[in-house]
């Protein structure tokens, strides 16, 4: 039991990128264990002291004898140190030890620079005989200078880099516990050579290769405690675990794609017939380059889960990558590596998370993406979309090409009007609508419903929704184009149901039906309480008598709390100077009030409600129309004079005033809304119109017909004013929603006025002009 006394000089090291402490110590003597006195919290013993130097030189030994092994000792000692870098001042230094330091101390000092394992290092400490340890210490010395020499002439040319790693190493090998830290470095040593085995059978590039090879020699040369280190490292493991040539197998198949697409989407006729007709295409050609397909539609009408459909039908892998909010172009191109903390971009990151090259990437929100000062990233990604350039992509981390040909992009966006011109340009855009009423109840009771059951464990045997509860939920808790509030809102139902069924048979409590504010409480009510008008119909006698809970309209008001959306079309009507118009936003088509009033003023007009530059030319033109035909539609203001504006201001609003609005489509509607306020007469409460005007009165078409088309069925409005040359967006709308709708086409604005009010609009039989004053 045999250990060394040392003096702890100086500690370094950091925790990152891992703990790595260096301990410097002196060494004093060695010293033999005579007695543990105590182990916790740390070892005390006493001990005795084994070295004495003074012992060495005045001692029994046989003086000839050791000072012969000495002087070898001492000889090869120089010859070693000689072979080194004198221009490292570690070795200049240690050359001048070796003549000042006493010949008895220099074994212990040699050993432990030169290269020894540890057990030799062990076997040296352990030897107390100086004469012993001189014998002991002279092969080592010879192993390395032999071992030099090999080197130095094996690999002239890198002589220098070679002696001075040498020279390194001695200086670290000074440490306390120095066997772990072997332990770890022979470890990482194997990693590495591990590591280079995996870049030499890896398929990546010749490119790739060369610059991994040049890394792995770096880092075999590179003390680990360097940060660099693990950098390298952690780069030239994600170059090995790129799918350079990995792929999956395409199984394309148009039969079993439509399937495929139809089991998994009801609707979306148009979509699906241009998603098959690409994959039509690509089958015939054997090959995927083609345009990008870009889905251009609102929120939660199934742009996502088309392009997951694709996926599943080609068998190909998936992975989404949201763009939404990004903002720097590294995002998309990665970081370079000089940069502390630098990755690569999300398509490479994309790349490794699948683990093949030929996945259908689906780039989701393209119209969010944001310019900043860290650069554009719509523009980093028009390489990426590229086919005649991405197969040479090169992400700045990786700093090589990756091609990326075989990917499969598809892109998804809310309006095509944020996306980048050039970016637009490499895209072929879908247009994917919202949905009808009939269509979303087709589509919760195929998909969303079975989806929401499996969610939470229940089965059809316990729940049960009718068609009527869910075009409750449609009509009076949602107004949305798609149907992800639809699918919340089913989600909370199921939770609802969820709580009830693991309830079990717990009938005690029965709240008053009268106390029920919220909450679930009547569904147990009308359930366990076996209220006949709930469940009478549906109670499946071979079940328990609460099954299935009946989702009915009471149920319905208990679990989501009290309609969020009325019919308060009609109310609003019911004063002259309002009027509904159609409008477009990313989300879907929504109905619009426009709202004017008049008082008494200089002729001023105000607009409200956050518009853009288009809307207020609008109204202006609208009132100038307005002004110009007074006299022939009898309109007056307050004073009965033909010059509405004539001591008068007017006010338009647009509710919803934290949404900005912008366009001219609405141009109509205010024409129509200050008819209304002039004349004094009531607009029909169940008309919606757009369209844009112009000065002479005439109507020009607008965009988005099928949406607003949708929005206004949704809100249960029956007469629809649209510009005659939009007649051709009808033939997109469902038959059914047409069959309840009137349409009327119009060309210039007499047929929209004609057409909004009950009765037309008189013109009256003097025509005269009336200039503008404007
Ligand atoms: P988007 O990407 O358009 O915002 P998602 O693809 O995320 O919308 O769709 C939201 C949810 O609605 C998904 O769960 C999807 O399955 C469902 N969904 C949307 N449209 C349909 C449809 N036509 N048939 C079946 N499920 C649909």
């Amino acid at each position: 039991r045999i250990g060394t006394a040392a003096l702890a000089v100086q500690v370094v090291g950091s925790n990152w990128p891992k703990p790595h402490y260096t301990l410097l110590v002196t060494g004093l003597c060695r010293f033999q264990i005579l007695q543990l006195l105590k182990e916790k919290p740390y070892p005390v013993a006493e001990v005795q002291q084994l070295d004495r130097l003074e012992q060495f030189t005045n001692g029994h030994k046989s003086e000839e004898e050791l000072g012969e092994l000495s002087e070898q000792f001492y000889k090869y000692a120089v010859q070693l140190v000689e072979m080194l870098d004198m221009s490292v001042p570690a070795v200049a230094k240690l050359r001048r030890l070796l003549d000042n330091l006493p010949r008895e101390a220099l074994p212990d000092i040699l050993t432990s620079i030169i290269r020894t394992t540890n057990q030799e290092k062990l076997q040296i400490l352990d030897a107390v005989r100086l004469e012993e340890r001189f014998k002991m210490t002279i092969p080592l010395l010879v192993r390395q200078i032999e071992g030099l020499k090999l080197l130095q002439k094996t690999r002239k040319s890198k002589q220098d880099d070679d002696k001075r790693v040498v020279a390194i190493r001695p200086n670290r090998r000074i440490t306390h516990g120095s066997i772990t830290e072997d332990e770890e470095e022979e470890e990482d040593h194997d990693d590495v050579v591990m590591l280079e085995k995996k870049i030499r059978t890896s398929s990546m590039s010749e490119q790739a290769l060369k610059v991994c090879l040049k890394e792995i020699k770096r880092l075999k040369k590179m003390p680990q405690s360097m940060p660099e280190y693990a950098l390298t490292r952690n780069y030239l493991e994600l170059m090995v675990e790129l799918p350079w040539n990995k792929s999956t197998k395409d199984r394309l198949e148009i039969r079993a794609a439509r399937i495929v697409l139809d089991n998994d989407h009801y609707a979306m006729e148009k979509l699906k017939k241009r998603v098959l007709e690409y994959l039509a295409v690509r089958q015939l050609k054997n090959n995927l380059k083609g345009p990008i397909l870009c889905f251009v539609g609102p929120p939660g009408v199934g742009k996502t889960s088309v392009g997951r459909s694709i996926a599943k039908t080609l068998g190909r892998e998936f992975h989404r990558i949201a763009l939404g909010g990004v903002c720097d172009q590294s995002d998309i191109r990665g970081h370079r590596r000089t940069y502390v903390g630098s990755m690569p971009g999300r398509i490479i990151n994309g790349l490794k998370t699948v683990g093949v090259n030929n996945p259908v990437f689906l780039l989701d929100e393209v119209d969010k993406l944001a310019k900043s000062l860290q650069g554009d990233p719509a523009a980093a990604l028009l390489e990426v979309l590229d086919p005649e350039q991405n197969h040479s992509f090169t992400d700045h981390y990786l700093n090589v090409a990756f091609d990326l040909s075989q990917v499969l992009f598809i892109a998804t966006a809310n309006t095509t009007a944020t996306i980048p011109p050039a970016l637009l340009d490499r895209m072929e855009v879908i247009q994917v609508p919202g949905y009808t009423q009939e269509e979303k109840i087709e589509i919760a009771h195929r998909h969303l419903i079975p989806k929401q059951l499996e969610l939470h464990g229940l089965t059809p045997q316990q729940i049960q929704i009718p068609q009527g509860t869910t075009l409750g939920i449609i009509t009076r808790y949602t107004r949305e184009a798609g149907v992800r509030a639809l699918d919340r809102k089913l989600g909370a139902i199921c939770r609802a149901v969820a709580v009830k069924v693991a309830e079990g048979q717990h009938k005690e409590a029965k709240p008053d039906r009268a106390e029920v504010g919220e909450g679930e409480d009547c569904k147990e009510h009308i359930t366990e309480d076996a209220k006949p008008e709930s469940i009478s119909d549906t109670a499946d006698l071979s079940l328990p008598p609460e099954m299935p809970i009946l989702i009915d309209f009471h149920a319905l008001k208990d679990i989501l709390g009290p309609p969020m959306y009325d019919m308060e079309v009609s109310e609003r009507l019911s004063q002259p100077g309002v009027a509904i118009g159609l409008a477009w936003t990313p989300l879907g088509g929504e109905i619009m009030f426009v709202e004017a009033s008049r008082m008494d003023g200089e002729g001023q007009l105000t607009l409200t409600g956050q518009l853009g530059d288009v809307m207020k030319e609008s109204a202006h033109l609208a009132i100038s129309w307005l002004r110009s035909n007074a006299k022939r539609y009898r309109l007056t203001n307050a004073s009965g004079s033909f010059d509405l504006l004539d001591n008068t201001d007017i006010h338009l609003h647009f509710p919803a005033g934290a949404v900005t609005k912008d366009g001219p489509s609405a141009g109509v509607t205010i024409v129509t809304c200050l008819a209304s306020l002039f004349s004094g007469r009531l607009v029909c409460s169940d008309v919606a119109m757009t369209g844009e005007i112009t000065l002479r009165g005439l109507v020009l078409p607008v965009g988005g017909i099928k949406d607003k088309v949708l929005a206004a069925h949704r809100a249960g409005l029956k007469r629809i004013i649209i510009p005659q040359r939009n007649e051709k967006d009808l033939e997109e709308i469902a038959a059914h929603v047409r069959q309840e709708l009137s349409f009327v086409l119009a060309t210039c604005l007499d047929e929209v006025l004609n057409a909004a009010f009950d009765g037309g609009f008189a013109v009256s039989a003097g025509l005269e002009r009336f200039n503008s004053k404007l």
